[in-house]
């Protein structure tokens, strides 16, 4: 059978915005003409009505709990979250139980990605036990069978000489190193970000210079190096400016910024009870909101990465001394970031395929299609960018429902997801949410 596209917005090769049929058939896109393609009797024909078509959305930061965790979310249910979002390739982090930190473990780990997985769901292994021991994990090995990059992400790495061997075991192998920042000597404590707010809520605040300070010592740590070096969700202004003098010095760095510190920052927390607003690293202030926004739209940060946290209601319940760090990302990305970049004018549609498809993809060197062409593989999104409305919880393909974006409402959303051709999300035929239940 061949899907028919009739009528697509889509970015082309040269970054033009066109209206297009699109003819895929099997795993590949067969044809992407200006005029009326005739349909066979048996082919599937979808009327696009100027939604836009792009190459399967790409996420390098996700969690997805299994094993270990599988209250919070499933490989199943994560990649169905990611599905539904627009996503056809995302990295998992290896914070799960058992820590992927040997090969075998790993090799397991892909295989449940394989089975369970909806989508592509790539792996990292840790760079060391437990995410805190100080002796690097057996890189070589890990990379041989299969890790996509090597990362502690939820600790930072303490030590300079853990951290100086881990990017020189990862440069032999030619794979990303990716960094969560975070100097536990400088942690307060902290479960915000630490300044007026924090006092005037009476909660402890971490200190950014926990995040500037481990970005200092990589920096120079990966010129030293020579390893791609990629630093996980930016939140500072301060470590902005020092990946952009960075890149000048020609040290091999790339930046992800999360969609809640583009959109949020400390001044939205009113109480200590808005537990979706808790999360690592913190919301911080307005000032370092305008600069992770400035440093997207001038190419300091090359992506933007959700870091997909699900979490249980119980592990969220409380307030912020006790809840768990973290929130869900994966749905409720594009509308988001459609909403508040491109529908404002701040950026373009172009952009937006940078952020999410072409940059994830060639820093991460992935085998993902980047541009809509003919031959290319059939992992694609469609967007409605014509639909408004309110992001419910109830619909959430997650197990997990916190996310402090509920009851905004925003402009995009996912009607279609393909993988290797084959339709993973259809939104006309969408029964996944099942959440009703739920507080
Ligand atoms: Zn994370």
């Amino acid at each position: 059978m061949r899907l028919l596209i009739k009528g697509a917005t889509i970015v082309d090769e040269t970054g033009a915005v066109a209206r297009r049929n699109v003819l895929i058939q099997g795993d590949k896109v067969m044809a992407i003409v200006d005029h009326d393609l005739e349909p066979n009797d048996d082919d599937h024909v979808i009327e696009a009505q100027g939604a836009v078509l792009m190459p399967g959305l790409i996420d390098v930061h996700v969690h997805f709990r299994e094993p270990g965790f599988e209250d919070k979310e499933t490989i199943a249910t994560g990649s169905r979250a990611a599905a539904r979002g627009g996503f056809t390739t995302v990295l998992a982090m290896p914070n799960l139980n058992p820590v992927p930190v040997k090969a075998t473990l790993l090799r397991q780990q892909l295989r449940r990605n394989e089975e369970s997985g909806l989508i592509h769901v790539k792996q990292y292994g840790a760079i060391s036990a437990n995410l805190t021991a100080e002796t690097v994990s057996p890189i070589e090995e890990l990379a041989a069978a299969g890790a996509i990059g090597f990362t502690n992400d939820g600790k930072g790495v303490q030590s300079a000489a853990t951290m100086l061997a881990a990017m020189k075991a990862a440069k032999a192998v030619n794979r990303p190193l990716v960094a969560h920042l975070e100097d536990q000597s400088l942690m307060n404590g902290g479960v915000m970000n630490m300044g007026e707010r924090a006092d005037q809520l009476g909660l402890p605040g971490a200190d950014p210079l926990a995040e500037t300070s481990q970005l200092a010592r990589d920096l120079v740590l990966a010129q030293a190096t020579g390893v791609h070096y990629h630093v996980a969700h930016l939140s500072t202004k301060v470590g902005v400016e020092l990946v952009r003098v960075a890149k000048t010095m020609g040290v091999h760095v790339t930046a992800e910024v999360s969609p809640h510190h583009l959109l949020l920052d400390e001044t939205d927390i009113q109480s200590a009870t808005q537990t979706n607003l808790k999360m690592n690293p913190p919301l911080r202030t307005p000032a370092d909101r305008e600069a992770v926004i400035a440093g997207l739209l001038d190419g300091t940060i090359d992506m933007v990465a959700t870091d997909h946290a699900p979490h249980s209601v119980a592990d969220k319940r409380g307030d912020f001394r006790t809840a768990a760090f973290g929130i869900t990302g994966l749905e409720t990305c594009f509308p988001l970031l459609y909403t508040h970049f491109i529908e404002s004018g701040l950026a373009t549609l172009a952009q937006l395929q940078q952020w999410l498809v072409k940059a994830p993809a060639s820093a991460f060197d992935l085998d993902a299609p980047t541009v809509l062409k003919v031959g290319m593989k059939a992992d694609l999104a469609m967007f409605d960018i014509s639909h408004r409305h309110t992001i419910n919880a109830n619909e959430f393909a997650s197990k997990a429902v916190n996310s402090p974006f509920v009851g905004q409402t925003v402009t995009g959303m996912t009607v279609l997801t393909m993988v290797d051709g084959e339709i993973v999300y259809d939104a006309t035929t969408d029964n996944t949410g099942g959440h009703d239940d739920n507080e």
